[in-house]
């Protein structure tokens, strides 16, 4: 047999690679893993975790202002410090972190801080201790890092969600640049603080691939909050001036803003890995290509979670991980289905949606019976505001199955993180209906929509 130092050496200790490297442990595995920077990885350290802490510091704002339709007043107007947030998140991050670190040691995995390279297919070199590493199976879990226009000028004016994180003062004003995920949450943190905020998409409608419906309630919703929307536009420069940052756009429009984030994608983190000396392939977007047992084309060197072309969420990535560590060290098999991967939008108010949009349901060639529902929920009405609660079922005619939920509004996150329960299960329109619903609650409508949306013209 080898003499390999372990069994297995994970490079990142982020959602897939903590995973996978305490249940291979646990499976009796000798396990020891590199982190470059802090251990939690993208979602614990400067994604999910802390953008949803500053998205609950946002809301407060509406709340306060709602709260007046239900009798209260104050004597002084709410006041935020945006420094006291950013403290007390980092004091969060900082305990995650250490909880992170105590469960690989309690776990037996050694760890190692430092970068790791991929120096042979069961060899690994530690970058600041020069020491050499052999190992049975390595697992690449080393996730993604932001993309920025090469061809952008000024480049260097701008930030990354990782720097809004870590702003010391609180911007007058924002420009945010980029339609999907990250732009849309983090303009709608920063309007809800109270930031002038813009964002700039260069298609014609933000969050491309969602449902329509989702799409055009959550523009509309935006603008009605104070968020400048423009579309179809790209950003060839932005400059420093003497009093922040200016954006210019294609037209020749300039923004002036404190600071301009950038959330246009991101890309597989495999700089300086040494993927291309041992022949790993690689995908269209310097993905690690790998086949359904989690293995790349070099048979000993293993990847998961956004270094691979999977859904980047951390659900996807931890299951991932766990399901590589139980095949490859628990001889156990674990199904993992990418259809129905319920996901949120934590903008204001959120998005939750699972299975299909409409659109994609309607490419599949599904006949389709549609059920939407419109409706202002309970609590805006005594706070005298008009935002409205979107709620939309796909049902593929056939079958009745229910292959599409889609809700726009309060706690939708949370709703369809349920609904896609029963959708696993492949519940039908029917089961839909015949659940008691729950009242009074906005999820009730869920169960009560009976009304079919009038087929499109043919
Ligand atoms: P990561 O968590 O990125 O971990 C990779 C680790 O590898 C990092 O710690 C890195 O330092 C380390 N590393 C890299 N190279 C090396 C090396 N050579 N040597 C040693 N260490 C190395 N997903 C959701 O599901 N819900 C959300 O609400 C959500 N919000 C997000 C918000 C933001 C702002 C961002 C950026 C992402 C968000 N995501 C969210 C996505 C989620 O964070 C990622 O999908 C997830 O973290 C991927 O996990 P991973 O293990 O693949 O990689
Ligand atoms: P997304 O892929 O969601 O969105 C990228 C946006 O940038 C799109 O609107 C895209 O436009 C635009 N874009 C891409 N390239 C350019 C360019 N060269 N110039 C101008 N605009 C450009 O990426 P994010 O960075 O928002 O987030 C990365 C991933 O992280 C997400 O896809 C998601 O998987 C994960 N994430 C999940 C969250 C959650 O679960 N709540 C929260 C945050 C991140 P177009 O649509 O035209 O392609």
């Amino acid at each position: 047999m080898a003499d390999w130092d372990y069994d297995l050496f994970v490079i990142g200790g982020g959602s897939g690679g903590v995973r996978a490297a305490r249940i291979a442990a646990g499976h009796g595995a000798r396990v020891a893993l590199a982190e470059a920077d802090r251990y939690g990885g993208t979602c614990v350290i400067r994604g999910c975790v802390p953008k949803k802490l500053l998205v609950y510091a946002s809301r407060f704002a509406t709340d306060f202002a709602d709260s007046a339709g239900f009798g209260w007043s104050f004597e002084n107007s709410p006041h935020f410090d945006w420094p006291t947030l950013i403290a007390a998140k980092d004091r969060e991050i900082a305990r995650l972190e250490g909880l992170y670190q105590n469960t690989l040691r309690n776990a037996g995995v050694t760890l190692f801080s430092e970068h790791a390279t991929l120096t042979g297919p069961h060899a690994v070199r530690l970058d600041k201790s020069g020491q050499e590493i052999r190992a049975e199976r390595i697992l690449v879990a080393t996730g993604g890092t932001p993309f920025i226009d090469p061809d952008l000028e000024g480049a260097e004016h701008v930030i990354t969600s990782n720097e809004a994180f870590h702003l010391e003062r609180q911007p007058e004003r924002i420009v945010i640049v980029g339609g999907g995920y990250i732009a849309v949450e983090f303009a709608g943190i920063f309007a809800g603080l109270g930031t002038e905020t813009t964002l700039v998409y260069r298609g014609d409608k933000i969050l491309r691939g969602f449902d329509e419906d989702l799409r055009d309630a959550l523009m509309e919703a935006y603008q009605a909050r104070g968020i400048r929307i423009l579309t179809g536009h790209t950003i060839p420069r932005v400059d420093a001036t003497a009093e922040g940052k200016r954006v210019h756009l294609d037209n020749g429009t300039v923004l002036d803003a404190d600071i301009v984030m950038y959330a246009t994608g991101r890309v597989p983190n495999v700089k300086g890995l040494g993927l291309a000396a041992l022949g790993i392939e690689e995908g269209w977007n310097g993905h690690i290509v790998v086949d359904d047992e989690f293995r790349s084309s070099v048979p000993s060197i293993y990847a998961v979670g956004d270094v691979t072309d999977k859904p980047q969420l951390t659900p996807v990535a931890i299951r991932d991980g766990h399901a590589f560590a139980d095949r490859v060290f628990g001889g156990m098999t674990r199904d993992i289905d990418y259809e129905m991967v319920p996901t949120a939008v934590f903008s204001t108010p959120e998005i939750g949606t699972v299975g299909l949009p409409e659109h994609l349901a309607a490419e599949r060639a599904h006949a389709l019976d549609v059920y939407v529902s419109r409706f202002r929920p309970m609590r805006v009405t005594l706070a005298g505001r008009e935002e409205r609660t979107m709620m939309k079922l796909i049902v593929d005619r056939e079958s009745q199955r229910v292959i599409g939920c889609h809700v726009f509004g309060p706690d939708a996150a949370e709703m369809v993180q349920m609904a896609a329960i029963a959708m696993r299960m492949e519940a039908t329109k029917a089961d839909f209906d015949r659940t008691m619903p729950l009242h009074p609650s906005a999820a009730e409508e869920l169960v009560t929509m009976r009304t079919k949306r009038p087929d499109p013209p043919a």
